[in-house]
């Protein structure tokens, strides 16, 4: 197997079954509509946009009602048990809605169906789903539809591939001032409990060109705030003759009003030269989500991470020197397999030295598949949810302590919509990547602003807005 990119001849068949469909539904007085839900991270998401792309091009308008709608789809996430659970529980629960409209079609996609036994299950448990298929020939969801639609009888496709790249593609974003653009796609670190290599394939980076021309067109689409994504973006460029840092750099040079964020970054692959770039950047922005996920040295070795607590906080220095106003957040694995009260310690004072902005915290879960789920884990469930609430405890005073030091300030806000607080308030994130409530007006939507901070909240900040 290796990594390929979807020919412009496998794009043009794909049309013709879009247009068969599409013809199909000309008989119609209405259009059909789609449920389409994405689960889990921002990667999914963003092929969710793209699916949404594909179905709106063969006629589908959109509902959020299941019980409206002629095609539901679930977009799966592998990352965490219980979102697992969820879309079976979610699933099942549609069953009624098949047996009054037989003709409703249903589908399950995404990293979850790509693992052989979950998607086997899936199919053995629910007859009533029509379409399973994987991350891998998302690009041929027209083909697979249309073999429904003309054929009828269920499908399955999980091809199994170090991964593919499909350019072109139709993409229905949810917002006109905030886009993602996936740079990259699958990884090859194999973090020990870590599903993602084994459901998204090889690391794979799109063109630079491709990458610079889609973010042109959403800038001259007047799209203000560009997020780009990739399981390891610090690794991007592999087989084209442009790393991470200088891609930034190149659309850091683009003309135009915006700002560009990333996730997510590895630590063994965050440079000083990518954190230099930032720091003389007009456009990106002042935060970095670098994922530690453990204070431990021998717990870092067990999870495969390739780096040292001594190597993360040499970065966090020259990062915070680089930028003092860096918002810096991270993710904490607790509880992983083997690991000690004296771990967990080394993770509690890693905590209280780095003193992040946030951090998303998680009780370690096995994934299936991967080699921490077969290793020895002694401790018990209360023991780690102790250890738990005590992360909670230290994160939370250092998070309220960081934001406190804005009030006064005034920040640069992308206002994108009414208040997360209060309706009364207008909406947005800082260059540092944080929520300002503030008192604008619907003027303000999808445009910078200049706000005075009032009052600091555990996770957002509120102010005023100064002309
Ligand atoms: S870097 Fe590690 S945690 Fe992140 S996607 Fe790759 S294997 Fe998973």
């Amino acid at each position: 197997m290796s990594v390929r990119t979807v020919t412009s001849e496998e794009l043009e068949e794909q049309r013709i079954y879009i247009q068969k469909i599409r013809s199909a539904f000309h008989i119609r007085s209405t259009p059909p509509l789609a449920y389409v839900h994405s689960y889990g991270c921002q990667q999914n998401v963003s092929d969710g946009e793209r699916i949404k792309g594909i179905l709106s091009e063969m006629g589908y308008d959109f509902t959020e009602d299941t019980a409206k709608a002629d095609l539901i789809l679930f977009n799966t996430c592998a990352v965490r048990e219980n979102a697992v659970e969820r879309v079976f529980g979610n699933v099942g629960a549609l069953k009624h809605l098949k047996k009054k409209n037989p003709d409703l079609i249903i589908a399950v996609c995404g990293c979850m169906v790509q693992q052989e036994e979950t998607a086997k299950r899936l199919q053995k448990t629910f007859p009533f789903v029509d379409m399973i298929f994987g991350t891998h020939v998302l690009h041929t969801l027209p083909q697979l539809l249309c073999s429904i639609v003309f054929e009828g009888g269920r499908v399955l496709d999980i091809t199994e591939s170090d991964g593919i790249i499909a350019e072109g593609l139709p993409v229905k974003r949810e917002s006109k001032i905030k886009a993602s653009v996936p740079i990259m796609y699958g990884c090859n670190n194999f973090c020990t409990y870590c599903v993602v290599p084994y459901v998204r394939g090889r690391e794979r980076s799109r063109a630079p060109s491709d990458i610079i021309d889609e973010v042109k067109a959403l800038i001259s689409d007047g799209c203000k705030d560009i997020l780009l994504l990739g399981q390891n973006v610090n690794s991007y460029g592999k087989g084209t003759d442009v790393d991470f840092p200088e891609l930034l750099k190149r659309l850091d040079s683009l003309e135009g009003e915006f700002r560009i964020e990333f996730m997510t970054s590895h630590p063994k692959d965050c440079t000083k030269r990518l954190i230099d770039v930032i720091a003389e950047s007009s456009h990106i922005c002042h935060h970095i989500h670098l994922p530690v996920q453990c204070g431990s040295d021998r717990i870092l070795k067990a999870m495969n991470r390739g780096y040292t607590r001594e190597h993360y906080l040499q970065l966090v220095d020259y990062a915070r020197n680089r930028i003092p106003d860096l918002n810096l957040t991270t993710d904490i694995i607790v509880g992983f397999p083997g690991e000690l009260r004296e771990d967990f310690e080394e993770t509690l004072s890693l905590m209280k030295q780095v003193r992040f902005d946030s951090a998303f915290t998680f009780i370690y879960s096995p994934r299936l598949g991967t080699k921490a789920a077969q290793m020895e884990d002694p401790v018990s469930s209360d023991e780690k949810g102790k250890w738990f609430r005590e992360l909670l405890e230290v994160q939370g005073q250092c998070g309220s302590e960081s934001y406190m030091k804005y009030e006064g300030k005034i920040l640069n806000v992308l206002c994108d919509g009414e208040g997360r607080t209060d309706k009364k308030y207008y909406t947005g994130k800082s260059r540092q990547n944080i929520i300002v409530d503030f008192n604008g007006t619907e003027n303000d939507i999808g445009t910078f602003v200049n706000v005075k901070i009032t009052k600091a909240l555990p996770w957002a900040l509120i102010g005023e807005k100064i002309n």
